[in-house]
């Protein structure tokens, strides 16, 4: 605490002005809504737009970690902050389309700088929100869009990264429209596991 001690309200505020001001490049946790801000996602034949579901699940663990005492940045799709942006993590967040199939998917970047760290991200987030939500991981359907997705070749490649399609809007939709607290939990899990254990180098499970 002595060194709390050293610094006057005055400097406390001038610090956190700085930090304001620098602080849109750097979270303790950076959420991206997918299409946020772009375009709807996919959509059903009734309007449910895949947007409005990234977006709502987005908040729901943005408010769950805030709740943990952890800063969270939600990021729209194509955010110019996404550029060199500096995390402890990164959880890009998406669902599928509109048809009758179930299940999830996490990726990371196929030429990470960090690989490790980010298998352990994709490896923790698959076991959280699997136990969450009942989901079954639907491997067979990642594509070359999400190994390739934009936003994790824009982030800085100091910070772990992640994108998660968080269900069928067909096949998971009661999940997804009905129960947002058991999706946000199970990726929430999985981030504050990721941050509680030791880095990569202790990774020997
Ligand atoms: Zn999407």
């Amino acid at each position: 605490m002595a060194g709390v001690a050293l610094l006057g309200l005055d400097e406390t505020a001038s610090i956190r002005g700085l930090a304001g001001l620098l602080g849109s490049r750097s979270a303790t946790v950076g959420l991206l809504a997918g299409h946020w801000q772009n375009d709807s996602g996919a959509t059903c034949p009734d309007g449910l737009t895949e947007a409005e579901i990234n977006l709502a699940v987005a908040r729901a663990v943005a408010y769950t970690l805030r709740q943990n005492g952890i800063d969270v940045q939600v990021l729209p799709e194509y955010g110019a902050q996404l550029n060199g942006f500096r995390a402890q993590a990164f959880v890009a967040i998406h669902a599928d389309s509109c048809v009758d199939l179930s299940g999830f998917k996490i990726a990371r970047m196929t030429h990470s700088d960090d690989p490790e760290a980010e298998d352990r991200l994709v490896e923790i987030l698959y076991r959280t929100y699997g136990d969450a939500t009942g989901l079954a991981p639907h491997r067979d359907t990642i594509t070359d869009d999400m190994r390739e997705y934009h936003a994790l070749r824009r982030i800085s490649p100091s910070t772990p990264g992640a994108i998660i399609e968080i269900g069928f809007m067909g096949g998971d939709r009661y999940l997804l429209t009905n129960e947002q607290d058991l999706v946000a939990v199970g990726i929430a899990n999985g981030i504050m596991t990721f941050l509680d254990e030791p880095g990569s180098a202790a990774a020997g499970e």
